[in-house]
């Protein structure tokens, strides 16, 4: 058994949503034990809301982003847009970033939506740059078009949540100073692996997506991100110690969390 040292991190799951319901502290104390720290991403109005509250019972432990996931895009109107956003400034000092907020054109395909998913992205690109706070990025079938919009926007930190790209956009991510979020896909994706074993562990970050990504299928929890670190590890040749180490000091300069 590995030696439980408290330095292992969760930059991307979603304790808030049902899969959760009837078990969530649980699964939030067993995470206590062997996570540093956690972060959750609330990916829509009321998704953001519970985000909120569950990270105020858990001070220290739960951190939270708040975005809106582009699937939630054309089930709200403009005007519910603009308010969640100014919920999002109002609540600027309890939040570590904004996200996930992004591209999805696996999910949202005609035309219309398209363009109103992407006129929705630009607006949280400028609001995280109002709020000084990192994007996480969701790009599905869209990571090309998310690092073009990163460097014309001049945005300075962002994380690119569960990496599916080559190692040639993982290096130019890793360039502009931005960050690669690596997910338990790392275990189905060569190209991941790839990408993994060009980039230095200084811009790398670990998450689950929790509760989807279960490298066994059924429900994930954050505390199977020790899985990627080992791939990561084994990946590089490091030592499993070392990348937590590299990953924790990463989430105190791009979340801006005192680890
Ligand atoms: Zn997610």
């Amino acid at each position: 058994m590995s030696q439980v040292n408290l330095k292992a991190v969760d930059i991307h799951c979603h304790l808030t949503f049902k899969d959760y319901d009837e078990d969530r502290e649980k699964v939030i104390e067993d995470a206590k034990k062997t996570l540093r720290l956690v972060i959750t991403s609330g990916t829509e109005p009321e998704d953001s809301k519970k985000a909120l509250s569950l990270a105020e019972k858990h001070q220290g432990f739960i951190y939270v982003t708040l975005g809106l996931h582009p699937i939630h895009i054309p089930e709200l109107t403009d005007r519910q847009i603009e308010e969640y956003m100014r919920f999002v400034r109002l609540n600027r000092d309890r939040i570590v970033g904004i996200g996930e907020v992004g591209l999805d054109y696996h999910w949202i395909k005609e035309p219309k939506k398209i363009s109103r998913m992407r006129e929705v992205f630009i607006g949280f690109i400028g609001l995280a740059k109002e709020l000084d706070l990192p994007l996480v990025l969701h790009l599905r079938q869209a990571l090309d078009e998310g690092f073009k919009l990163m460097v014309q926007h001049d945005v300075k930190k962002a994380v690119f949540h569960c990496f599916s790209g080559k190692k040639s956009l993982a290096e130019k991510i890793v360039e502009h100073g931005y960050y690669v979020s690596v997910a338990p896909n790392i275990f189905r994706s060569k190209d991941v692996k790839k990408a993994v074993k060009a980039i230095p562990l200084e811009k790398i970050l670990t998450e689950t997506d929790s509760p989807f990504l279960a490298v066994e299928g059924g429900r994930n929890l954050p505390q199977n991100v020790r899985l990627v670190v080992e791939k990561i590890a084994e990946t590089k040749k490091v030592n499993p110690l070392e990348v937590e180490e590299a990953v924790l000091k990463n989430v105190g300069r791009v979340f801006g969390i005192k680890v």
